[in-house]
């Protein structure tokens, strides 16, 4: 399987707009500090799936020219990490879209002029989509209803993407996930910064530690960061357009 990270940016994205920081600014000059929001592109010989769809998508699709997406899958129902399916509108039609009963209901009522395929899933029940399987697994990020992270199976390759969520992940998905060969994680800022709903850096390196994952990549991330050149060479931070082959 091979993945893209198409967007690795928190919901502001970087830079933040009016931002003069030096990430910002380093974002502004053309530097790997230029996140887009949150979407995953996952890829095997059969076919093409996005793990969730952030607001600036067609942008993302359109650099890596893809033309066909085979499923679509929401892991919450926060504006970054569904917004840009819209961007699907009059290109493609019936989309098959995966996600959990309440996470689709909500997406799917915003979305009230689109008529995708809707299949609903239950966490820790693996479905299989392009060749792969698929599970969905319970984290924590109140105030968000049910948020999931992705587990992702190819023969004895073993794929976990957290979602957004805070470090307190129940013990029924750290079993799942145990012993990943890649962890993409949420870790939104450096330990100097407080949050409530996310991981921090830290807190994202003890997880990987914990579970046991052989690679581990951050992902939503914030202009608290110093500029990724600067940033990356202590902490494993994705950039957009990363791609991994595993
Ligand atoms: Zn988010
Ligand atoms: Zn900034
Ligand atoms: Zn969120």
């Amino acid at each position: 399987m091979k993945i893209t990270l198409l967007g690795t940016g928190d919901a502001p994205g970087t830079p933040v707009i009016g931002c003069t920081c030096p990430t910002c600014m380093d974002a502004h000059s053309g530097g790997r500090s230029m996140r887009t929001r949150f979407s995953i592109l996952i890829e095997s010989e059969k076919g093409k799936v996005l793990v969730d769809t952030g607001p600036d998508l067609r942008t993302q699709l359109l650099g890596i020219g893809i033309r066909h997406i085979d499923g679509v899958i929401w892991t919450h129902t926060h504006y970054d990490h569904f917004a840009g399916f819209a961007e699907f509108h009059r290109v493609q039609y019936n989309v098959d879209v995966y996600g959990i009963k309440d996470t689709l209901d909500y997406i799917l009522e915003y979305l009230h002029f689109m008529h995708p395929q809707r299949h609903e899933v239950n966490m820790y029940s693996p479905f299989f989509l392009i060749g792969l399987e698929f599970t969905l697994f319970e984290v924590m990020h109140p105030p968000a209803k049910k948020p999931v992270g992705v587990m992702i199976k190819e023969g004895n390759k073993k794929v976990v993407i957290t979602g957004d969520t805070q470090r307190d992940i129940c013990s029924r998905s750290l079993e799942l996930i145990r012993d990943p060969d890649l962890l993409i994680a949420d870790a939104i800022v450096p330990p100097t910064v407080e949050v409530k709903k996310h991981m921090n850096s830290e807190e994202a390196l003890d997880l990987a530690k914990s579970i046991g994952a052989k690679r581990v990549v951050f992902t939503h991330l914030s202009h608290y960061f110093a500029p990724h050149e600067i940033a990356s060479k202590e902490l494993p931070l994705g950039f957009d357009g990363m791609k991994i082959d595993l």
